[in-house]
């Protein structure tokens, strides 16, 4: 079989984008390559991967779980199963973070629930001084040290445990977050990429998806300094809540950032006393 062939077959499937990475991870073909040496022989087992790969395409599976990376905040990440892809819109939680930070000479940042570790890692590359991170998942921990390590070149404090488990006795600047916050029936109404992505990272609890956010809001004060910022992100519609859980809970200087489509996405709040 010749590359065309396998890039015509595959195009009756899936979209040339998708189709030339698969043809790039079976064959080595850049996309130049794959049209310069069209008429080049595969040998069988190319082919078959490509098919393999295009099968779990088919199935549902996002392209960041089948090359493994994607790019966050300018950076590469390498993603597995056990991590929610990072997304752009989670930048902003990144940008208003910095935002903050950069009052601070040095100051002491926590990443709380960092799955594959980009919010932890942009804010620690674009600062130059470390960022601490933890998670509930040993999996998802050990990816994000990876990734703090290959893009920082220095190791993390990465701790393993459920919020502030690992945290006990130790004081913050900044707790940045992006909990599990959907509820389970935004969860069912997402599309078949997203039900691949583990449902340990998504579902909030709660009827109101809000259930691990309330804790989080409620246990913070513990874990920050006089002064310190807690920057949550969460979905739109629960923007107006998730203030007021804030207000509730003694925060001030309460506000919304919007992310790029222009929706109401971190809130963030400062514990004055
Ligand atoms: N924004 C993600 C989604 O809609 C949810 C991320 C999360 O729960 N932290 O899929």
């Amino acid at each position: 079989m010749r590359v065309r062939e396998l890039k015509r077959e595959l195009l009756e499937k899936i979209d040339s984008l998708d189709a030339r990475i698969i043809i790039r991870i079976a064959t080595g073909l850049d996309d130049i390559h794959q049209i310069t040496e069209a008429d080049a022989d595969l040998i069988d087992s190319e082919a078959a991967m490509a098919r393999k790969l295009m099968e779990r395409r088919l199935a549902g599976t996002p392209m960041a779980y089948i090359t493994g990376e994607k790019e966050f905040y300018g950076l590469p990440f390498h993603v597995t199963e056990d991590v929610l892809i990072p997304r752009p819109d989670t930048e902003t939680l990144v940008d208003v973070v910095l935002g903050y930070a950069r009052r601070y000479a040095d100051p002491r940042i926590l990443d709380l629930c960092t799955g594959s570790g980009a919010i932890a890692t942009a804010i620690a590359c674009s600062l130059g001084s470390p960022v601490a991170m933890s998670d509930i998942s040993e999996k998802a921990l050990a990816i994000a040290a990876c990734n703090y390590e290959s893009n920082t070149g220095t190791r993390p404090d990465a701790r393993l445990g459920s919020l502030f488990e690992p945290w006990a006795g130790e004081r913050f600047d900044i707790i940045a977050t992006n909990p599990p916050y959907l509820t389970q029936s935004w969860y069912e109404e997402t599309d078949k990429d997203v039900k691949a992505e583990p449902s340990l990272a998504l579902l909030g609890g709660d009827d109101d998806g809000l259930g691990i956010i309330r804790s989080i809001i409620s246990l913070s004060p513990e874990y920050l300094n006089e002064g310190g910022v807690l920057a949550i992100e969460c979905d739109y519609r629960q923007a107006e809540s998730c203030a007021r859980i804030l207000r509730n809970e003694g925060f001030s200087e309460i506000a919304v950032a919007k992310d790029a489509a222009g929706k109401e996405r971190v809130v963030h709040g400062t514990r004055l006393s």
